[in-house]
């Protein structure tokens, strides 16, 4: 079976692949796939984009493989390097921020303008971790006696890179930057809904100098093809960013390996507005964190906690901002609010605003739910008059729904944060400096904001508590999670008295 790609499409991926042809990025080549197709569907208008078969466990082997040697010649460089080279991509990404932000948009439905900003974090992940190469290395340890004791950072060989469709683009070089700055091969498989933005990386990181085989892309399906990479011997480390479910079985299948890994999974994060806050602000802080990417954004702030005096007005601030936010066709300029990446994830938030309803919670001022039309569309909404018990409180809608919940004192705001499996970010909004400080190391998060919300940077580490996941993206926390650490020990006495270090046997 060969891949098939409409008009449109095929316009915004042949700046990055002429031939047009859709499959995995194998050692610098596109191999078709030998599975069943894999249709992608414009989210704006639910038609067809493209199809392309699943890679398959023979793509998957022949990309491991690919990657175990791509791995040798990697980290055959001097760092020095493998830095300029990581560079020489950044600079290559930001020339290609456009294309590449037109590509991300037009295929897996996110605003263009959003589009364009993830396409320069992710020219910014290349530059910064392209600095990092030659600077994290191991220490001296002063141990007793004549030895010498080091530590030496070593990469894992070939890392795989499982990834989901909601920030394809970001995702790809929040992952691959920091793995292969430490001198690994990365086998990515994106989901199989949007695979063509990290493709496209891939194509230019080669066209920048970084060796064939040291970015692979496998595109395909996570229980096919995802399976068949998790179980080839050259992989090392698995890293997962995706939903809880899916999460487990990956980790369960590492462990079965004894292989380490690093898990990126959802939230339900709070956003806790006191009566103290400058409700301006905190306002459109509170549609950034929930309305941004059209609430499919792990880090959403999709609980809102508002203290019960300011609760009706805050609440009908947050419900008339979010009904003046404009929704619409992702490709046009001034879109802020796109459609559902897909059919399925469309009909799982409109399912849970019914259930929000059926359970109690009303819809605050309107319209909201689901736009009538074709394309995958729902209005932002907020459900006002909710508690913490309700099922939309506690699952992750990842939609761009918000549940408002009211809360009279800082101990009772901080107590319904932490009833939740989840624990990936948080914020608060106040004036009162000490409670913005008690509240940000009261909350369980592994990211927590103070009158802001939903700022990330390359530079800093990110993961989750508890069912959020374990491990860091970004920072140096990442170059450390992409490196073992070996101790070498050196025999520098002439005269050594615990021979093999151990002690003389003492007779008895
Ligand atoms: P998902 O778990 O369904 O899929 C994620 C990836 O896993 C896809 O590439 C998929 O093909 C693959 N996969 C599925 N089953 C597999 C299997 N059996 N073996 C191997 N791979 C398999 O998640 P999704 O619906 O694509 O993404 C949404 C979820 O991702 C949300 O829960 C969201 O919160 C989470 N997410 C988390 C972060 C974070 O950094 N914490 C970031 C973005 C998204």
């Amino acid at each position: 079976m060969q891949s098939h790609i409409s008009d449109r499409l095929l316009a915004a991926f042949t700046p990055f692949f002429p031939e047009g042809r859709i499959g995995s990025y194998v050692n610098g080549e596109i191999v078709e796939g030998e599975g069943e197709e894999i249709a992608l569907v414009n989210p704006a208008t639910g038609e067809r984009l493209a199809s392309y078969p699943d890679a398959g466990p023979g793509v998957a082997t022949r990309a491991a493989e690919a990657a175990r040697a791509g791995q040798k010649a990697w980290a055959a460089l001097s760092h020095a390097e493998r830095g300029r080279l990581m560079q020489e991509a950044g600079r290559l990404l930001r020339a290609h921020i456009e294309p590449l932000a037109r590509l991300e948009s037009l295929s897996a439905g996110k605003p263009i303008r959003d589009c364009r900003g993830e396409a320069l974090r992710v020219a910014e992940m290349f530059e910064y971790y392209g600095g990092w190469t030659d600077k994290l290395y191991g220490n001296v340890i002063p141990v007793p006696s004549g030895h010498l004791n080091y530590t030496r950072r070593e990469p894992y060989g070939v890392v795989l890179q499982i990834t989901p469709w909601n920030a394809p683009l970001n995702t790809c070089g929040w992952q691959i930057a920091p793995a292969i700055c430490m001198g690994n091969a990365v086998l990515l498989k994106p989901s199989e809904l949007t695979p063509l933005s990290s493709l496209a990386v891939a194509a230019l990181a080669e066209r920048a100098g970084i060796p064939k085989g040291v970015i692979n892309v496998l595109a395909g399906f996570g229980h096919t093809t995802g399976q068949a990479a998790l179980g080839h011997a050259a992989v090392k480390k698995v890293v997962f960013v995706g939903s809880v479910p899916t999460g487990g079985k990956i980790a369960a299948a590492a462990a079965a390996r004894c292989i380490p890994c690093l898990l990126e999974l959802g939230g339900k994060s709070a956003n806790i507005v006191f009566e103290d806050a400058d409700l301006e602000r905190a306002c459109i802080g509170a549609q950034a964190a929930i309305f941004g990417n059209a609430g499919q954004s792990c880090v959403a702030g999709s609980r809102l906690l508002v203290q019960r005096r300011i609760y009706d007005e805050f609440v009908g601030m947050v419900a008339a901002g979010a009904s003046r936010l404009r929704v619409g066709e992702p490709t046009a300029a001034e879109t802020e609010v796109g459609p559902i990446q897909n059919a399925r994830q469309y009909r799982h938030v409109l399912d849970m605003i019914d259930a929000g309803v059926r359970e109690g919670a009303e819809i605050v001022g309107g319209p909201a739910g689901k736009v009538e039309g074709p394309g995958y569309y729902v209005r932002p909404t907020v459900l006002g008059k909710a508690t913490n018990q309700m099922a939309v409180a506690r699952t992750e809608i990842f939609g761009p729904v918000v549940v408002a919940i009211p809360f009279d004192t800082e101990e009772e705001a901080v107590a319904i944060a932490n009833d939740s499996d989840f624990g990936l970010a948080g914020a608060v909004w106040t004036r009162d400096i000490g409670r913005a400080f008690r509240v940000a190391a009261q909350v369980k998060a592994g990211t927590f904001w103070v009158n802001m919300y939903k700022t990330i940077n390359v530079a800093s580490p990110f993961g989750g508590y508890d069912a959020s996941g374990y491990g860091r993206s970004s920072g140096i926390e990442a170059l450390q999670e992409y490196t073992q650490v070996k101790s070498v020990w050196v025999e520098t006495a002439e005269q050594p008295n615990q021979p093999f270090g151990y002690a003389p046997a003492v007779d008895s």
